[in-house]
């Protein structure tokens, strides 16, 4: 007889159970506590038994204003502490930074009315919260919101509140800053007040930075008046302490050398490996996808067997990234730390608010090559606090100039793309800025971020193995003394020279640390972890899906093709696959050229690929051309349901492929522009539209 559903899942409870029977001493332990092994995490607060009560925890340690930040890639909470550094030396508040993730908000009502809460919220890909903003974001979404006095959202729960609100977003995604437009509209329906506007800073136009010093000025104003507070003097108050332990050898068992965390130095690597903890991946192979010899792309393969750590395809791979020697020894150098670079420093936040970004007690060196995004663009911001400590008066006045006038500091660093040693260097003529203490610079550098990369790779083809496809960074500008070498890639571009052996592995001096610390990655090993995207196949095969991948793009599409192929070769009905890939020339830079000729072999006609080469003959041919050009054949298949994805340049590519697509779909339909607009937002809520974009 055939069993039926329930039969199934009865068999399959039962065999469960059997399983978990037997294995109680062994697996469950692993599983049973997958965050008991003392790593810090990032909700720490609640994992160690802390309050999460931000009332309580702003009594406790004498606080009147709290920063909160919803951050992912470290920016708002980068300008989270700045503004809490700010409100304190300025407007004397006593501030603390707090990470939306660690505290409950359902005691909001109860929030005291001569104190202020701060929201500095980005906004993530399509309109989501960050990570760390989940829970804070459902909990005021919620419709049936209800806070500990039992108030409800008619009664004005929220009248004591007083907040501020600033948000992260970019403008050429669909729902431009959507997390603090939102949150904004929940607290003042509750009856919160707002002072001053809720500022919105726009990466896509490249103006973060440039809103962010905008908007704050007016809201201090409102907050001053509003609180009764009176501007003062800013004097600069160190953050963290820093305790020098020259009695304690670098070697010693207990400092920390760039182990991310306590579990890489106490010796052999523990899972679970998550964000707070990478795993050090072997690259099985790597290799280069361009014949051009003045650009890189690489391909790599990172060996995640043993490690429990499982993707599927269509999800993002983090790759924890060291600084290159050559600008740790510039940065040392540039702030007079050099000689000292290898003693053992103990670092403390001199608050109890104060989160240390890095594990200590460690060395300066560790610090800045393992922790500290020192060749990154410079905040003009930063310029400012650190004019004081100039070496002398006459690059103080300088220094003082770049911090103010936002066009000279255009013209001057950010034009120039000068990292924050390079500037330091320039402005003083190389004499060491001896007068900058460190902890400054942990506060006004960010903490180093993992870069993602979309995982090239299908996970039904290879579970155990990531592919990656990464364009090796190097931006020069007519004009700029120095070409920025993108942190990552090149950092990988080492990797794989040396898995190779080239006679130069460092062909840009850039002088990589590639063994890490303490050799733990030689052999050619990779910090990693994985993070779970939406960016997915249907889950039948047989439903037809276009993909417009050019560049680097096509990474998440050469693992859906790999996908197919297998699953056609396997037997199984696959729908129609069809790819919309551009570069320069064939020539130099046609990824993954010879693949796509063995998927067609498995694939047949079911597989089309669209080529555009902008560089190849008199006229330049984008993928927004072919897309044109097949647009009968792609409107054939939008009948049928296909889905529909972009991976790539989120600047100009993708915006311009989905107001494309719109134009495609009002034409074929016979229906206005508008309205295919509104047609293409149905696909993206529907998820027939899918963007993975950068
Ligand atoms: P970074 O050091 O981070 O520099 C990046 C850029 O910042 C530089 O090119 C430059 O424009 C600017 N910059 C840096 N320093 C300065 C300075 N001092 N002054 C002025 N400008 C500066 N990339 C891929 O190649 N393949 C992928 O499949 C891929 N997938 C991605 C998926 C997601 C979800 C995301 C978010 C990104 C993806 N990326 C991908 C991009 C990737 O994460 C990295 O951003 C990229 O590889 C550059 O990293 P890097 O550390 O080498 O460069």
């Amino acid at each position: 007889a055939q069993l039926d559903t329930l039969d199934i899942i009865v068999l399959a409870a039962l065999l469960l159970g059997t399983v978990a029977y037997f294995t109680k001493g062994t697996y469950w332990a692993v599983y049973g506590d997958p965050y008991g092994n003392s790593l810090q995490t990032s909700n720490g607060a609640a994992r160690a038994g802390r309050s999460r009560n931000i009332i309580e925890k702003m009594e406790e340690s004498d606080k009147n204003c709290v920063v909160f930040y919803g951050s992912q890639t470290g920016t708002a909470e980068d300008y989270a502490s700045r503004l809490a550094k700010e409100g304190h030396s300025r407007f004397g508040l006593t501030t603390m930074v707090a990470d939306l993730e660690d505290y409950d908000y359902d005691n909001l009502d109860k929030f005291p009315d001569d104190k202020l809460a701060v929201f500095v919220l980005a906004t993530y890909g399509e309109g989501e919260p960050t990570d760390n903003a989940v829970e804070f974001y459902e909990f005021f979404g919620s419709d049936d919101i209800s806070f500990s006095e039992g108030g409800s959202a008619d009664d004005k729960p929220l009248a004591n509140l007083k907040y501020v609100a600033f948000g992260l977003g970019n403008n050429t995604y669909e729902h431009y800053n959507s997390m603090v437009r939102n949150v904004d509209k929940y607290l003042t329906k509750l009856g919160a007040t707002r002072l001053g506007a809720a500022g919105e800073g726009d990466d896509g136009a490249g103006t973060m930075e440039e809103d962010f010093l905008a908007w704050k000025e007016p809201m201090w104003v409102a907050v001053t008046e509003k609180m009764g507070l009176e501007e003062r003097e800013a004097v600069y108050e160190p953050v963290f302490e820093i305790t020098e332990k020259p009695e304690l050898d670098a070697d010693a068992d207990e400092v920390y050398l760039g182990e991310p965390n306590k579990n890489h130095l106490e010796g052999a690597q523990k899972g679970p490996f998550n964000a707070n903890n990478p795993f050090i991946a072997p690259i099985a192979e790597s290799s280069e996808l361009f014949t051009a010899k003045d650009r890189n792309c690489l391909h790599m393969e990172i060996d995640i067997s043993g490690s429990k750590l499982s993707y599927t395809t269509g999800d993002h791979i983090a790759i924890w990234p060291t600084n290159p020697g050559k600008e740790v020894d510039r940065f040392l150098t540039i702030i007079g730390l050099a000689p000292k670079r290898h003693t053992v420093i103990a670092v403390k936040g001199l608050d109890s608010t104060a989160k240390v970004p890095f594990p200590s007690p460690t060395t300066y060196d560790a610090a800045v090559r393992y922790h500290m995004e020192i060749c990154a663009p410079i905040s003009r911001q930063f310029v400012s606090t650190i004019a004081q400590f100039a070496p002398n008066e006459e690059v103080k006045a300088e220094m003082t100039k770049l911090g103010s006038e936002k066009e000279y500091f255009h013209e001057k660093v950010a034009d120039r793309n000068l990292n924050l040693a390079q500037l330091l260097e320039i402005l003083s003529n190389s004499e060491p800025w001896e007068k900058i203490p460190f902890s400054l610079m942990i506060e006004g550098l960010l903490k180093i971020q993992p870069r993602y990369y979309s995982i090239s790779s299908s996970s039904l083809v290879q579970k155990d193995k990531i592919s990656i496809t990464a364009v090796v960074e190097s931006i020069s500008r007519p004009g700029a003394p120095h070409i920025v070498k993108g942190v990552t890639t090149n950092y990988l571009l080492a990797l794989k020279q040396k898995q190779h052996g080239e006679p130069d592995p460092d062909p840009h001096g850039l002088n990589y640390s590639i063994t890490g610390p303490r050799n733990k990655y030689d052999g050619i090993h990779v910090p990693v972890h994985v993070r779970h995207s939406n960016f997915k196949l249907p889950s039948d095969p047989s439903k037809p899906i276009i993909m417009v991948g050019p560049g680097t793009g096509v990474a998440p599409f050469r693992a859906f093709v790999q996908e197919r192929a297998a699953q056609a070769k396997a037997g199984q009905a696959v729908g129609k696959t069809v790819l919309f890939f551009g570069c320069r020339n064939k020539a130099e830079d046609f990824l993954y050229q010879h693949e796509w000729e063995e998927y067609k072999k498995d694939l047949g006609d079911n597989f089309v690929l669209h080529t555009a080469f902008s560089r190849d003959g008199p006229k330049k041919v984008y993928v927004q051309h072919q897309i044109e050009e097949w647009a009968d054949e792609l409107n054939k298949l939008l009948d049928q349901k296909a889905y529909f994805y972009v991976c790539g340049d989120a600047a100009n590519m993708a915006r311009e492929v989905n107001t494309l697509l719109g134009k495609i779909i009002a034409k074929h339909r016979n229906v206005s522009d508008a309205k295919g607009e509104e047609i293409v937002k149905a696909m993206r809520a529907s998820n027939q539209y899918q963007e993975d974009v950068w």
